[in-house]
């Protein structure tokens, strides 16, 4: 079977490999159909995520077909359209005995630590398979597991319908974390500097948005808030300012949840954490979520299709990962399929 392999950083490339087997009753083998690339595939390709190793076969937003079980499968029957959960906890530390897999001590996630999804095909436990209904396209499937992250964020920040939730950054990431937001029915105000990303935000339900080359986004945070700040800041953009600046939005007793992979530290005083009693949240992954997102998507609560911007056959990863980078274009979601 053909994978797409990161060799070292900057070096991709099509392989051969042995097609994978099936080594315990529990697992399953899946024929992959459609696999999204995702920001921290592209942070492997370049070098600079901070958790993975080389060579290393990426993707972790991976959908397929069941193609062959044994008598240990309860769960899932041949045929089945099924998204593969990328994270592998050990079930043993303090944060999985807290019911916080996601952070496990021994965290490996598919495409990550360990290869992932960007290869014809891949066996895996059918405790991390999770059934798509078959009227979903493979493409917009693949957009499940971005949403679980969106999902994991809301939950971190706690969001009920009453707060009102400042989103920084109307990229991809933002706007399936705004899409979660409405569906708790919270009030979203929504920042970026590109006016397409905040024209596509209002189409999604943005209550507000907020375009911080040309508006002053402090003064717009407090006049919507009664001079209070919002209770929920969600840090999208994720660099040393972004998070700065988040404390500056932020309401007394509120939330400030971070995403960011950024090493580089942000100047934050100890003070605007204390007076406010601010909580400051880590989001990573996804804490069980693929049940109810899955569920999202397949009774049509959540449709993501406009998010996808290009679809590329896997063959043509090179072409993919130049469209990517190509910073005349304004790409939202890219996917590779794996079908003609
Ligand atoms: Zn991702
Ligand atoms: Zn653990």
């Amino acid at each position: 079977m053909k994978a797409i392999q990161v060799v070292s950083p900057l070096n991709i490339k099509i392989c051969e490999m042995e097609k994978p087997e099936i080594k315990n009753d529990q697992e399953v083998l899946v024929k992959v159909k459609a696999a999204g690339i995702c920001g921290s595939d592209m942070h492997i390709y370049h070098g600079t995520s901070p958790v993975a190793t080389y060579p290393r076969i990426i993707g972790h937003e991976v959908v397929g077909v069941v193609e062959e079980i044994r008598e240990g499968v309860s769960k899932v029957k041949l045929g089945d359209h099924v998204i593969i959960d990328p994270v592998i906890n050990c079930g043993q530390c303090y944060a999985c005995k807290s019911g916080r897999q996601n952070v496990c001590n021994s965290l490996k996630v598919r495409g990550v630590h360990e290869d992932g999804g960007y290869r014809e095909y891949m066996v895996v436990p059918e405790s991390s398979l999770h059934i798509l209904s078959k009227d979903l396209s493979w493409e917009e499937a693949v957009m499940i597991e971005p949403f679980t992250i969106a999902a994991q964020v809301c939950s971190r920040g706690n969001i009920k319908k009453e707060d009102t939730v400042f989103i920084m950054g109307a990229g991809p990431v933002g706007q399936s974390i705004l899409q979660v937001a409405k569906k708790i029915k919270a009030k979203c105000i929504i920042s970026d500097l590109i006016e397409s990303r905040l024209e596509k935000a209002k189409v999604l339900g943005a209550d507000r948005t907020i375009n911080v080359g040309t508006e002053n986004v402090k003064d717009i945070i407090m006049k919507e808030t009664n001079n209070e700040g919002v209770p929920v800041v969600i840090d999208a953009v994720c660099t040393t300012k972004s998070f700065e600046d988040a404390f500056n939005y932020v309401a007394s007793a509120g939330r400030i949840v971070v995403l960011g992979l950024n090493k580089k530290p942000s100047q934050i005083a100890q003070m605007h954490i204390m007076v406010k009693e601010l909580d400051v949240r880590g989001s990573r992954l996804h804490n069980n979520k693929f049940p109810q997102v899955t569920a999202w998507f397949n009774n049509r609560e959540i449709v993501a299709k406009d998010m996808i911007s290009h679809v590329f056959h896997f063959t043509d990863i090179h072409k993919a990962i130049e469209l990517i980078e190509d910073k005349n274009i304004e790409n939202q979601k890219v996917i590779l399929k794996f079908y003609e």
